[in-house]
């Protein structure tokens, strides 16, 4: 079974945990690294022959589009992650249908491949704001990955579907959702895919969990990481406890794990682990109401 890698490109500034210290306005001076630091996953897949889907945030993208024309040319899929990395609950539906539509054509207009996924920052599409979805289809995208189905404080919908299904809305809208993974353990839905859990987790326990999905829940996983995370020499931004232990926790082993999970699993992109499943043709695929 060959399971989801994706990367959600966005500089080591830009993520969530890093908002209350460093304003937005203060973006355009910091150190950019992204460049570098996903030309060195590019180089990691390459090595393992693994391609991969990049969501690419459109601040990103429109100051760097040289690479998202390499991660193209290096035959992965590429999809959108927003423009601003603003948590969409925390934005009104009009700016939100401003930035999705602007994060799309932005990347389209720089490679001219038609952008068909959407991952929300921080996985914030929740029930309060799963009007996004709408917006989404709306603004043509085939699937969404945005929606992890565990509890957590700032994302999460528990109680919605662990494999990938075909999300159908109250107003009949429909969007593929590919549902960020989690594994089953002792009662408990546990998240076990990629980012701060990856770091987090000793490898051994990632690749127990992960194998757990593959043979008892019989579904294919979806990889997460970001670029910063291959990044041990990134600058020391001064942040809170929680924030700071779970942005830096164990950075410097993370390449390391990643090139061990490029061996123990097979990867390729979302767009074709959803037609190994059955999507983007007339067969019956599950099917969930998310109002
Ligand atoms: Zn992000």
């Amino acid at each position: 079974m060959r399971h989801a890698m994706t990367i959600d490109v966005e500089d080591y500034y830009q993520v969530s945990a890093m908002e209350a210290s460093v304003a937005r306005d203060q973006w355009e001076k910091m150190e950019s690294r992204v460049v570098r630091n996903t030309q060195k996953i590019l180089a990691l897949f390459a090595e393992h022959n693994v391609q991969a889907t990049f969501f690419v945030l459109g601040w990103v993208a429109e100051r760097n589009p040289a690479l998202v024309r390499e991660i193209v040319a290096q035959k992965h899929e590429l999809a959108s992650h927003g423009y601003s990395h603003r948590l969409v609950y925390n934005q009104t539906p009009e700016v939100f249908r401003e930035e999705t539509l602007r994060g799309k054509a932005l990347l389209e207009d720089i490679t001219g491949v038609p952008v068909r996924g959407y991952r929300a920052a921080s996985y914030s599409i929740t029930p309060r704001s799963s009007w996004a979805l709408d917006t989404l289809i709306e603004a043509g995208f085939e699937y969404d990955s945005s929606i992890f189905p565990v509890r957590h404080d700032r994302y999460g919908m528990p109680g919605t579907p662990q494999a990938p299904y075909q999300l159908i809305r109250p107003n009949g809208g429909k969007i593929v959702e590919f549902p960020l993974s989690a594994a089953h353990l002792l009662g408990y839905r546990l998240p076990a895919a990629g980012g701060g859990y990856f770091r987090l987790y000793p490898y051994w326990l990632t690749r127990l969990l992960l194998t757990s999905i593959e043979r008892w829940q019989r579904i294919p996983f979806i990889f997460y990481l970001h670029p910063w995370e291959v990044d041990p020499d990134q600058p020391r931004i001064p942040a809170g406890k929680l924030s700071t232990f779970r942005h830096y926790n164990n950075l410097d082993v993370c390449e390391e794990r990643l090139r061990r999970l490029l061996k123990d699993f097979s990867f390729t992109t979302v767009d074709a682990v959803l037609r190994q499943q059955g999507f983007w043709g007339a067969n019956q695929v599950p099917e969930a109401v998310i109002a």
